[in-house]
């Protein structure tokens, strides 16, 4: 069976799991991967450096952690040596020569107010963090994305994948315009585009269906798909839990830049 066949078989079964498919694939490959760090790879040489060079997992991952090593062995290991290069490297704030004297104080405030009034008032250590290469682990859960988003552009219209899509959740609205990025202008997207809409539009209709049912002169009970609809709306807009993080970074320090190896 060839990779990409597998990668086939993997979406279709993801569509019978509940949420955006791609969503789903996408974490079921990053708890492979990690299963695979944290059981065979912790004392590995090149898995720590990498790790150490990323200051550890991103947030999603590193709370991953606790799902795929309920011994927490392999995870104490790695994060006994990570959290001592965290306190290594934080040493840096603390370890700056004490100004004696009036004279050195106030060449020291000096030097603080400089810093200060520059665009960029941290030190050189936060400079170190912003700049950090991406979550090892979110590397590859980016070529696993793109994999999958491919293979689902490209055989939409495929037997099996197309009956698979058409009892599943729809792709949540990250992914419909990552599918549109990786296969820009392509007949299949749009196909993909209008299936998603349409699981979108009855997912709306359930919405209103339950917000209607609130009336207290309603009679009609809640349904299972009115009762799941806010929950369905909550992936369609923001993806699977925690795999997109969030914005408080947005607009402060220097986006965090992916490892060119
Ligand atoms: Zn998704
Ligand atoms: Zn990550």
């Amino acid at each position: 069976m060839t990779e990409k066949f597998i990668g086939y078989l993997r979406l279709i079964e993801a569509c019978r799991q509940g949420g955006c498919p791609v969503c789903r694939r996408v974490a079921e490959e990053s708890r492979t991967r990690l299963g695979a760090i944290l059981h065979e790879h912790v004392t590995d040489p090149e898995t720590r450096r990498a790790l150490r060079d990323s200051w550890g997992f991103c947030n999603w991952h590193t709370w991953m952690v606790r799902e795929v090593d309920t011994s927490l062995f392999g995870a104490s290991i790695l994060y006994e040596d990570l959290l001592s290069q965290a306190i290594d490297r934080v040493t840096s704030l603390v370890d700056r020569p004490r100004p004696k004297g009036l004279g050195a104080w106030l060449t020291g405030l000096g030097a603080r107010l400089t810093r200060l009034a520059s665009r960029d008032a941290r030190p050189d250590i936060g400079d170190d963090y912003g700049r950090r290469p991406a979550c090892p682990l979110c590397l590859t859960a980016a070529e696993t994305e793109r994999h999958c988003l491919l293979t689902f552009v490209a055989c939409i219209e495929d037997g099996d994948l197309q009956a698979a899509y058409a009892s599943s959740d729809p792709l949540c609205l990250a992914h419909v315009l990552r599918a549109s990025e990786v296969m820009s202008g392509s007949p299949e997207v749009r196909i993909l585009v209008e299936r998603t809409q349409e699981k979108w539009q009855a997912i709306r209709r359930a919405l209103r269906s339950f917000v209607e049912k609130h009336d207290h002169r309603n009679q009609t009970a809640y349904t299972a798909e009115d009762a799941d609809s806010y929950v369905r709306a909550f992936e369609i807009l923001a993806g699977a839990r925690g795999l997109f993080g969030n914005d408080l970074g947005a607009g402060r320090g220097t986006p965090r830049k992916p490892n060119p190896g």
